[in-house]
C-alpha cells in the first residue's frame, strides 16, 4: 500500500497547433489506505486526473508520487496500480478463473501463486462457486465482481475507479457500492474513485475532492464539504443547506 501525492499537477491537451489546459495545478496529499472520491460535473477533468495516475496520459507539469516514487515518467505497468472502468470487458471464451488469472499469467507469476491469489480474491468477492463458469453464465453483478477480482489479484498499491457504477441499474449500483466498501475494508488499498454523482460521493468517500473546470474547489470529509462548503460552486453542486 502507499500514499498518493499530487504536487501542482497540470495537464494540457494538444489540439492541432493549440494547447488546451484542462487541469490547473491540483495538489493533494492522500494517506496510505484512504478511500478518496473525486467528484464534479462532466468535463471537469476527473478522468484526466485518474489517467495521469495510471500513466495513460502524460503529466504536463508538476508531479504525481505513489509512495516515495515520482511516477510521471514510469510506464503504466511499473506503477503498481489497477484500474476498474465503466465498461469492464471480460474475455467471453475464458472461465471466471482464467479471466482473473490472465494478467498474472502474462506477468509470468508462478502457477501456484496465481491460484492462491485468485482463490483469495474469489473468497472476498463471493465468486468461489463460479470459477468454472463463462461470463455469459453470470449475472451483471457477478460480472462486475469478476472485473474487480481481476484488479485485486494484481495486488496493486493503488486502486483507480472511473465511474464503474454508471452503467448499472439502481439496485445493482447500490449492491456494487457495498461490495466496493467491503473490498476496501478487507484490503485497505489506497483508492481513487471518480464519479459525477454527489450522492455516491457522499456515501463512499472518506475524503472527497470536489473538482470544477480543472480546479480543485475543496478537499475534505463529506461532512466538512456538506456543512462547510469552501465555495459557492461546492455549495450548489453538493446541495448544502444555505
Ligand atoms: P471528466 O472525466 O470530468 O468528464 P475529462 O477528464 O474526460 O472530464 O475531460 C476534461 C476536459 O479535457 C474536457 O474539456 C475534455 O473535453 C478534455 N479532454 C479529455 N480528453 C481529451 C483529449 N484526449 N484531447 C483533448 N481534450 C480532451
Ligand atoms: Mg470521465
Amino acid at each position: 500500500m502507499a500514499t498518493l501525492q499530487f504536487k501542482n499537477v497540470i495537464k494540457q491537451y494538444r489540439q492541432g497547433k493549440q494547447s488546451l489546459q484542462v487541469i490547473h495545478g491540483v495538489s493533494a496529499d492522500i494517506a496510505d489506505g484512504e478511500f478518496i472520491v473525486i467528484v464534479g460535473p462532466s468535463g471537469c477533468g476527473k478522468s484526466t486526473l485518474l489517467r495521469m495516475v495510471a500513466g495513460l496520459e502524460e503529466v504536463t507539469g508538476g508531479e504525481i508520487l505513489i509512495g516515495p516514487r515520482v511516477v510521471n515518467e514510469l510506464e503504466p505497468a511499473e506503477r503498481d496500480i489497477a484500474m476498474v472502468f465503466q465498461n469492464y470487458a471480460l474475455y467471453p471464451h475464458m472461465s471466471v478463473f482464467d479471466n482473473m488469472a490472465y494478467g498474472l499469467k502474462i506477468a509470468k507469476v508462478p502457477k501456484d501463486e496465481i491460484k492462491t491469489r485468485v482463490d483469495k480474491a474469489a473468497g472476498i468477492l463471493e465468486l468461489g462457486h463460479l470459477l468454472e463458469r463463462k461470463p455469459r453464465q453470470l449475472s451483471g453483478g457477478q460480472r462486475q465482481r469478476v472485473a474487480m477480482g481481476r484488479a485485486i489479484v494484481r495486488q496493486p498499491q493503488v486502486f483507480l475507479f472511473d465511474e464503474p457504477l454508471s452503467n448499472l441499474d439502481a439496485k445493482l449500483r447500490a449492491q456494487t457500492r457495498i461490495e466496493i466498501q467491503k473490498l476496501h475494508r478487507e484490503l485497505g488499498i489506497t483508492s481513487l474513485f471518480v464519479t459525477h454523482d454527489q450522492v455516491e460521493a457522499m456515501t463512499l468517500a472518506q475524503r472527497m475532492i470536489v473538482m470544477n473546470a480543472g480546479h480543485m474547489e475543496q478537499f475534505g470529509t463529506p461532512e466538512e464539504v456538506y456543512n462547510r462548503p469552501a465555495t459557492t460552486f461546492v455549495a450548489s453542486f453538493i446541495g448544502s443547506p444555505p
